[in-house]
């Protein structure tokens, strides 16, 4: 046979391949009307995703990612116009960061060992379908991004997405599958329910084929996973705390801050949501905060007024969450000029607007003694979720004391909070935190099983 002869041959064989799988998975684009029905094409999708090649996987990914960027704003918008929350222009950005930082299989890594009685390998091998729950903070890019990680570890999904979400979670899901479809993969390798409700959730979170549970989302959905008897990765809640010292850039800091803190209207679990300053530097920080950064200076009577709002009857109002300086201020009557990107004021820990996770551009600044003090204080605001905080220090002994101290999967040096995501900062992007169960950031290894594969007395040739 000669070289072209053969080369024809091979196209062929893969064009005939791809039609195969393309017709084994009748075409639904991931949308069911019933849980059940959703797990099952999952499971159809993941047997062929299970015997395609690392490489075939890896042709899937890059097509995800190249829709994302090319539907990022149509995304991002919809994210905003659908849960009327957040920022359309960091909306777009967050999903260019989730093509672009996102890992692959590249992750998926062997460790092995060698020596006179053979050949031993720890292989990273899929859980087959996995159960994931999305919030509304960050929906798509959430759906998108536990997506690649887990189709790049063999898996497929099915997501039960936050109901206040369900359209712009569905178009990312088709568009999940028109990707994978394209370059011959199988349709329904991401899938959900038209109406995903807690009944839909549970019955995922029992369904014999789901070995394993991803929850990003609050306290309760978390709780629920981890409460369901099989494995499950949880991505909690955060309330991270900015500790400014006496050592740092107080300028830079006062900008990094407000920067992280106003990014997508505050959404980001990651988020500087209070400040925790030294005695000595506290004035210096808020008059750059308000003369510099776009802040606004609440009075107390502001503040109470505030507090009616955003914490009706106690309870969070979802009205308030993810909506700008400018919005909140006139839900109280307070008109600010277009330059206002974040309310403030100077406040004790046990303030309910910094006490309590908002998701809002609200940053309350609390006064310490001294650093020991502040550690303290940032430690009690932080309240054991071990998720994220932030530190502005040039003394790096404050900043080991810190980290040890607050004990979370994110500490941020500084910077804004979203370096540690990627932006801005050196590492790979994820929305998935899972600080309550360990595995921090997760990626494509975080969705997989070791599995040892042993070959006793060969393969060793050293
Ligand atoms: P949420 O807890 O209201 O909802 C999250 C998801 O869980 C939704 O799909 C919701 O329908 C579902 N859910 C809620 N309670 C449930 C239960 N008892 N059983 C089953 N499913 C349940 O959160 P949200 O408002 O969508 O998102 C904001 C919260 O999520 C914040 O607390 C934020 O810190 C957290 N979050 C964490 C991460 C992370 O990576 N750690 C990322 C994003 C958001």
């Amino acid at each position: 046979m000669s070289v072209n002869e053969q080369m024809v041959q091979d196209i062929v064989s893969e064009v005939m391949a791809k039609m195969q799988i393309a017709s084994e998975v009748t075409g639904s684009h991931g949308v069911f009307a019933d849980m059940n029905e959703a797990i099952e094409a999952s499971k159809k999708a993941q047997k062929i995703v299970g015997k395609m090649s690392m490489d075939a996987r890896e042709k899937i990914i890059s097509n995800i990612r190249k829709k994302t960027i090319e539907n990022a704003e149509i995304l991002a918008r919809m994210g905003v116009e659908e849960t009327g929350m957040g920022n359309v222009g960091h909306k777009i950005l967050k999903h260019q960061l989730v093509a672009e930082k996102t890992p692959g299989t590249e992750d998926i890594t062997t460790t092995a060992w060698s020596g006179d009685r053979g050949l031993t390998l720890i292989e990273m091998g899929p859980f087959g379908v996995i159960g994931a729950i999305t919030p509304c903070t960050n929906p798509s890019e959430t759906v998108l991004c536990n997506t690649i990680g887990m189709l790049a570890g063999g898996n497929t999904v099915v997501f039960n997405p936050h109901p206040a979400a369900i359209k712009t979670s569905i178009y990312a899901i088709n568009m999940i599958n028109e990707a994978s479809i394209e370059v011959g993969g199988p349709d329904n390798i991401a899938c959900t329910v038209e109406k995903p409700t807690l009944e839909s959730s549970n019955i995922m979170m029992k369904h014999k084929d789901i070995h394993l549970i991803a929850a990003t989302g609050g306290p309760g959905v978390v709780t629920a996973v981890l409460s369901s008897g099989k494995r499950g990765i949880g991505a909690g809640a955060g309330n991270p705390p900015a500790l400014v010292d006496e050592t740092a850039d107080i300028r830079k800091a006062a900008e990094d801050i407000v920067n992280g803190c106003t990014f997508d209207n505050n959404l980001p679990c990651i988020a500087e949501k209070e400040i925790v300053a030294v005695d000595s530097i506290v004035d210096e920080l808020m008059h750059y905060m308000v003369s510099e950064q776009g802040c606004y200076l609440a009075s107390k009577e502001e503040q109470d007024a505030l507090t009616a709002v955003v914490l009706k009857d106690g309870r969070l109002n979802r009205k308030c969450v993810g909506r700008d300086a400018k919005t909140l201020l006139g839900m109280i009557g307070v008109t600010v000029p277009d330059n206002i990107r974040c309310i403030t004021f100077e406040g004790p820990k046990e303030h309910p607007l910094i006490a309590t996770e908002l998701m809002m551009p609200i940053l309350g600044v609390v006064r310490a003694k001294d650093f020991d003090d502040a550690i303290e204080q940032a430690v009690w605001l932080e309240h054991g979720n071990r998720h994220s905080a932030h530190i502005h220090s040039k003394n790096v002994d404050n900043i080991t004391k810190y980290a040890k101290a607050i004990d979370t999967a994110i500490l941020v040096k500084n910077g804004p909070s979203y370096a540690a995501i990627g932006f801005g900062g050196e590492g790979f992007c994820t929305f998935t935190i899972a600080s309550r169960t360990g595995e921090g950031l997760t990626s494509a290894s975080s969705f997989t099983k070791r599995r040892r594969c042993v070959m006793t007395d060969s393969l060793c040739i050293r």
